[in-house]
């Protein structure tokens, strides 16, 4: 399956639920974010069939995210059984790693093959700060467990935001001094519900890269290619990489090959604009597996090229945290 640009359509992303045990200054408004009601959103076999779907279409990699997808009910048995459906190669999560202490073990054993865990910053106060109450500890100890089973090469997404953490880039590049992590510095995207906030406070990656070459050293390019939204660089004889994600300074779009299932089902084409097709509403009015597929294709043709952050048009229908990043 391939977009009207030609860009191959072989990643999904699926967020899992609309809610979150985190509230991220980036990512969610303080207050007003209406949570849809449970049966709006995709249930489990509705969730396997759409998925069958865009397997039958060609899409081989999942990556399950949300809100915070450890939250949904049921999880270790949904992506059993997602890891089931013949074509899905490879499935990762991305989750603020709050529950993976308890939940590492059996997403592995169902078939999760790795997780990106967001970590901001190491220091405990400021984590509470950007998550509004969340305790940094929890995440190390979910970490620990997710390299204790395995769900590797261990990815971990820092927001920069000023006022908050850039000045916690240096510590937490450090870390790959010792560990095999990729850590991946992300310029923050202004969403609507956080919008004047993320504009003022969005650190470029070129000023992140500058304050971590001036710290510990030359950063030697690893991935420049463009394959992946992140550009990867290694510091001096570092186990790990660091990677940048410039969604602001240097947009990815033209080698963007993601489609996005929102926890409500829709497809949604770009992150970063409100353009969707209602895959759930057909599902449920009975629609055939064959509709269905032609739904979901004549949608996914239609991705427009790029995003509009350079003219300031910031997506308005919904917050990060409905989407799934
Ligand atoms: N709850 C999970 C987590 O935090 O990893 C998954 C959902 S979260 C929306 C997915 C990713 O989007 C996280 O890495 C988060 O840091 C990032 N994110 C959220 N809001 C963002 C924003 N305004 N700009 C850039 N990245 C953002
Ligand atoms: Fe929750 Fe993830 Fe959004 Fe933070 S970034 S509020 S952890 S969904």
């Amino acid at each position: 399956m391939k977009d009207q640009y030609g860009r191959p359509l072989t990643d999904l992303r699926i967020s899992l639920t609309d809610r979150c045990n985190l509230r991220c200054v980036y990512c969610m408004p303080e207050e007003g974010i209406d949570f849809r009601p449970p049966d709006d959103l995709v249930q489990d076999d509705e969730l396997v069939l759409l998925v069958r779907i865009a397997a039958d279409l060609g899409v081989r990699r999942l990556r399950l995210t949300g809100g915070e997808p450890t939250v949904r009910p049921r999880v270790v048995d949904l992506v059993r059984q997602l890891a089931a459906i013949p074509g899905i190669e490879d499935m990762a999560m991305t989750t603020n790693g709050v529950l993976l202490k308890e939940l590492a073990a059996p997403l592995a054993a169902a078939g999760l093959q790795r997780v990106n865990i967001s970590l901001d910053t190491l220091d405990p106060q400021k984590f509470s700060r950007i998550t509004r109450g969340g305790h940094v500890e929890k995440v190390l100890a979910g970490l620990a467990a997710a390299e204790a089973v395995r769900l590797t090469p261990i990815k971990l997404n820092s927001v920069v935001v000023r006022g908050f953490n850039e000045d916690d880039v240096v510590p937490l590049a450090a870390l790959t001094l010792e560990r095999p992590w990729e850590i991946r510095f992300i310029e923050m995207m202004p969403f609507s519900s956080v919008g004047d906030f993320a504009e003022a406070a969005v650190v470029k990656s070129e000023e992140t890269m500058a304050a971590i070459e001036g710290a510990l050293g030359p950063l030697e390019p690893v991935d420049l290619s463009g394959s992946d939204p992140a550009r990867t660089y290694r510091l001096p004889r570092a186990s790990g990489t660091l990677g940048f994600i410039s969604p602001v300074s240097q947009p990815f779009c033209a080698k963007c090959g993601r489609l996005r299932l929102t926890a409500d089902g829709r497809l949604r084409l770009c992150l970063l604009r409100d353009d969707e097709v209602d895959l759930l509403t057909p599902l449920r009015a009975g629609a055939s597996y064959a509709v269905l597929t032609e739904i979901f294709k004549a949608g996914a043709f239609r991705r427009p090229f790029g995003h509009a952050l350079a003219e300031k048009m910031f997506p308005q229908a919904r917050a990060m945290i409905q989407i799934g990043g």
